[in-house]
């Protein structure tokens, strides 16, 4: 077991600095992966917010995608939050037409899916696997979860006003499906970094290690 582990965060666009903020905060060692040989060495990865067209986009553009998706199908330990949940998914609404994902976690997820209601908001939200007070969750321009597959563990829901949901009511707005977490909301814009910890622990348990 890794006490320290050395995390990644994806850092071709987005809200970097504060995942690697919220990271050290966890207990995490934080290092920017824009190439490979970065990817290689860490024994975690997150992708941050941002903009899923763009992100998929420059993930081509800098030869990153393939090696990407490789070490995630080999269990890399990812945590994607709002844009870097699209990214996780194997179906995407709503998305452009040559919008690729990693097809990491069996679901489906609807990009700017709140937009409809109300573009940005924040809210207390109960996590599963979260102790204490509820989660102050930021949702900027979100992407929720329509439909998860075998084997995902939805860890959130949170009321979208449309009566939607499904019986427990709510939208899926955090999941966990083995070594993947995500999230639609913004952990790394608070100071509370207990979903960061989650997935510490979570790269703890899965001891990765880099490539040799
Ligand atoms: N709407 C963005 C997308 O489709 C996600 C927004 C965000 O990451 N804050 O990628």
């Amino acid at each position: 077991m890794t006490a320290v582990p050395l995390i990644g965060v994806l850092a071709l666009q987005g809200d970097v600095v504060d995942h690697m903020r919220a990271l050290e905060a966890a207990g995490a060692r934080a290092v920017r992966v824009r190439r490979a040989e970065e990817l290689d060495a860490v024994q975690g990865l997150v992708i941050p917010g941002g903009e899923s067209t763009t992100m998929s986009k420059l993930l081509e553009i800098f030869d990153l995608f393939e090696p990407v998706k490789k070490r995630l199908d080999a269990g890399l330990p990812v945590f994607g939050s709002c844009a870097g949940m699209i990214m996780l998914a194997d179906e995407v609404l709503d998305g452009r037409p040559d919008q690729r994902s990693f097809g990491a976690i069996p679901m489906t997820v609807r990009r700017n899916a709140f937009g409809r209601q109300v573009d940005s908001f924040e809210t207390e939200i109960a996590v599963e696997g979260i102790a204490g007070d509820p989660f102050r969750a930021v949702f900027i321009r979100a992407p929720w979860v329509e439909r998860v597959g075998e084997g995902v563990q939805v860890l959130a829901r949170v009321d979208s006003g449309d009566g939607e949901g499904g019986e427990q009511g709510g939208r899926i707005v955090a999941v966990r499906a083995g070594a993947c977490l995500a999230t639609s909301f913004h952990p790394e814009v608070t100071a509370d970094a207990r979903v960061h910890e989650y997935f510490v622990g979570m790269v703890r348990g899965a001891d990765a290690g880099p490539v040799e």
